[in-house]
């Protein structure tokens, strides 16, 4: 492993953050259609609850593994929305579900080990997989089959040395959500080959059209083979706040415990007293990020209808359209594409050679509704301008 390979994993959306701070720095007006995080104003019942934190002196070393209050809401959250069967010391509070992914990895991982990522994937898997000396095994998948892995190709790359699947259902960028039997396919998949599946499944609040969202932790029958990593980010609109989980098996979370301790010493006391404040308001906390963000994909989804000769379909889960370049009558790659959407239209998109796929674009609708529309239209006009092919 070297560092200029981490570095390349990183660098597609490197490059689009500093494009974009670079013209933003000169006072242009950057259309950020490339944030993963659902932009609303702050909760009120989560300022409050901040500053009550900060009032009752909630500013001491917390416990390394989480505030037993944290982790026991967290638990019953999952058990009862999700129909999971986890205790509060299944349960470890980490500094967001990255940070939990990074832990699990690292304690997970010996040199060679075998990691199937699905393609197209969230660009930290593969990263973070190098990172412990893991070999990340990208596992194709299709926008014809929806993005959806195929079974026998996902057995077909189980091979001896392969310890770790990760699945990110409410998938970023695709959005691709699975259904109960899918994942139950997958599970038995996994199972067979004794592979410990990372669920990722930090969008489960962001379905939509009433989709129902199946955790991979619901499936008492290979409790054993799962980790579910949560968090409140994409949920409840608490990116900065930086609170994620970790569901897994008693020895896993304290193991876990044992390296948050000789690194991070736990999370920052007042998100996790927040935390705690958002799990009692869960319903209607999640339910204001969902149908907001419902509204914005329905926003994208008829000005993308309404500009180009496809029907896009609409996102069922998760912040993102994942958008074949062919579809909006380009025919360039990725990257190209979006320095040049960044410099010539102000729209700051992300680039699918970044997930592994190029000739895609992600567009996040998590942005204000004004961005989303003056965006796309900058978009369009620059297009129609120039040409599109
Ligand atoms: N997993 C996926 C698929 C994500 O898209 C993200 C954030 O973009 C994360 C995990 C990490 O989220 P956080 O660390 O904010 O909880």
């Amino acid at each position: 492993m070297t560092n200029s390979s981490l570095c390349f994993e990183n660098s597609a959306t490197v490059f689009i953050n500093s494009l974009c701070q670079q013209k933003q720095l000169s006072g242009v007006k950057i259309y950020n259609l490339s944030v993963g995080e659902p932009k609303l104003a702050v909760h009120q019942i989560l300022i409050s609850s901040a500053i009550e934190a900060m009032q009752q002196a909630k500013t001491f070393y917390p416990p390394v593994a989480g505030y037993p209050e944290l982790r026991s809401i967290a638990t019953e959250w999952i058990n009862s929305r999700y129909g999971c069967n986890f205790t509060s010391k299944n349960c470890l509070v980490v500094n967001g579900g990255k940070f939990g992914i990074y832990l699990l990895l690292q304690n997970l991982l010996r040199k060679g080990d075998e990691v199937l990522i699905l393609s197209p994937y969230w660009v930290s898997y593969p990263a973070i997989t190098k990172l412990f000396g893991g070999i990340p095994i990208i596992v194709e998948t299709n926008e014809n089959e929806n993005w959806k892995v195929n079974p026998a190709v996902l057995a077909q790359a189980c091979t001896a040395k392969a310890k770790v699947l990760i699945l990110n259902n409410g998938n970023n960028p695709t959005s691709t959500l699975y259904s109960k039997t899918e994942l139950k396919n997958i599970l038995m998949i996994a199972k067979k080959h004794n592979l410990t599946v990372l669920s990722d499944e930090v969008y489960s609040g962001l379905t939509y059209d009433s989709q129902e969202y199946v955790s991979c932790g619901s499936f008492l029958e290979y409790q054993n083979n799962v980790i579910v990593i949560q968090s409140c980010s994409k949920n409840f609109s608490m990116t900065g706040w930086r609170i994620g989980f970790v569901f897994a098996n008693e020895t896993m979370i304290k193991q876990l415990s044992a390296l948050v301790s000789q690194s991070t010493s736990g999370v920052t006391t007042i998100s996790q007293s927040v935390a705690v404040a958002a799990f009692k308001h869960a319903d209607e906390i999640n339910g204001w990020v969902r149908n907001a963000m419902q509204k914005r994909r329905d926003i994208t989804l008829a000005l993308l209808n309404r500009h180009f000769d496809v029907q896009f379909k609409p996102p069922l889960s998760s912040l993102y359209f994942f958008i074949a370049l062919k579809d909006l009558g380009v025919e360039i790659k990725s990257r190209h594409f979006c320095s040049m959407a960044l410099e010539e239209a102000n729209v700051a998109l992300v680039p699918g050679d970044a997930f592994g796929k190029d000739h895609y674009i992600r567009l996040s609708f998590g942005t204000v509704e004004q961005d989303l529309e003056q965006g796309i239209t900058a978009l369009v006009k620059h297009l129609n301008t120039h040409g599109r092919v």
